[in-house]
């Protein structure tokens, strides 16, 4: 497989050196002032490029992480310091909703943030909080007053600890942690947003990435489908190329509705964040689409590829534990269909995310 792999924090400022960080940014602060449909074909290509899925998972927690809610909510004095690193890559970022005993729930965090005279003191544990290990800014969720609020967090702040116990066999080019946050003492201009904005902050976030974060792996998923083609035309089984058999060829079909499936909700998206409009129930159903069709499809190409598939000169094998991680982060597939069903005034109440 032609990947091209570097150290997870130079491999993401590169990436924000080249541009990638830009589209959809106003101009003021550094970006493109582009449409979100020039980023996702900008991160297919990506994709396509590194074929990478734990890269691609890096870029998506720096952008909605970061990016995006210090865009949205974070005041001038915020935005004048850290905005413009993030974009350019020059500083690397991520967010820290997940606790050991709050997952899909986020409402049942348990950090909390005591006011002090001048600031806060947070006191919890996040994890597996993808570049938690090279982030220079973090955003992290936490109780203030029993409100879920969201903090600005950066690795010298006394008191904070990244360790890289619990990290996943998945998105191995990610690098993921846990922050332990021991009377970690930050000043008060470290609050994002307003106090008890928390959840809401959260949704946000997990908005744009569920909408976004499959667009790299659809640039993936491309190359692979190109792969079990070329195979199937070459590979001779009885008397006929290995296409010719239906089961096969039914395989590859459907891979590729699932591909283009994904790219036509992708765009979708895409079309809603520029004119403007809401996306939580399109996002919702694009990370379902997305993270199912990616494991389906990584399996049908496997199948089909033989032993091969496990070679690990393809690479394809270890895409399966990343396309099962698809299926969890930015909200698993169970509380995404939560989430539509609420949206349609029926199911689970529309607090989980
Ligand atoms: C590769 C990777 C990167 C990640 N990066 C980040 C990050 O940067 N920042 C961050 O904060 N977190 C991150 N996470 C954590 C991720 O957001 C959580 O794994 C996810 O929210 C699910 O939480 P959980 O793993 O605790 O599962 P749980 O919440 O314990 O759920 C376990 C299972 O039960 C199901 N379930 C839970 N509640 C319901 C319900 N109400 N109805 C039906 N089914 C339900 C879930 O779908 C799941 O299958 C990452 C995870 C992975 C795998």
């Amino acid at each position: 497989m032609n990947t091209n792999r570097t150290e997870p924090r130079l491999a993401l400022q590169q990436i924000g050196h080249r541009g990638l960080f830009r589209h959809a940014v106003p101009v003021e602060w550094g970006g493109t002032g582009g449409r979100f449909a020039d980023m996702v074909e900008a991160h297919i290509w990506k994709g396509r490029e590194c074929l990478d899925p734990g890269l691609i998972l890096a870029i998506n927690a720096h952008l909605w992480g970061s990016v995006f809610p210090l865009l949205r909510f974070g005041n001038p004095g915020q935005k004048q310091k850290w905005l413009r690193g993030l974009i350019e890559g020059v500083l690397i970022g991520g967010h820290a909703i997940t606790e050991p005993h709050s997952g899909s729930d986020p409402s049942a965090m348990e950090t909390q943030a005591r006011p002090v005279p001048g600031g806060f003191v947070l006191n919890g544990v996040k994890r597996y909080i993808t570049n938690a290990p090279v982030a220079d800014l973090l955003v992290v969720y936490a109780l203030l007053e029993s409100k879920p609020s969201a903090f600005l967090l950066i690795p010298e702040d006394p008191g904070l600890t990244v360790t890289t116990t619990h990290a996943t066999v998945a998105c191995h080019n990610a690098s993921m942690g846990e922050i332990h946050l021991q009377n970690c003492r930050i000043h008060s201009d470290r609050q994002l947003g307003k106090k008890g904005a928390g959840l809401s902050m959260i949704q946000s976030a997990l908005e744009w990435e569920r909408a976004f974060i499959f667009a790299g792996i659809a640039g993936m998923m491309e190359w692979q489908l190109e792969q079990v083609i070329d195979f199937s035309r070459k590979r001779r089984s009885g008397k006929d190329h290995l296409g010719r058999h239906q089961a096969i060829a039914h395989r590859i079909a459907d891979m590729r509705i699932r591909l283009d499936t994904l790219l036509l909700w992708l765009r979708e998206c895409a079309r809603l964040a520029d004119e403007g409009k809401r996306i939580t129930m399109a996002s919702a159903q694009t990370k379902v689409i997305a993270s199912e069709a990616f494991l389906q499809s990584t399996l049908d190409a496997i199948h089909v590829l033989g032993a091969r598939g496990l070679d690990e000169e393809t690479g394809m094998a270890s895409w399966l534990n990343d396309a099962a991680a698809g299926r969890l982060f930015s909200g698993s597939t169970e509380i995404q269909k939560n989430l539509i069903a609420a949206l349609l005034g029926t199911g689970e109440g529309y607090k989980s995310r």
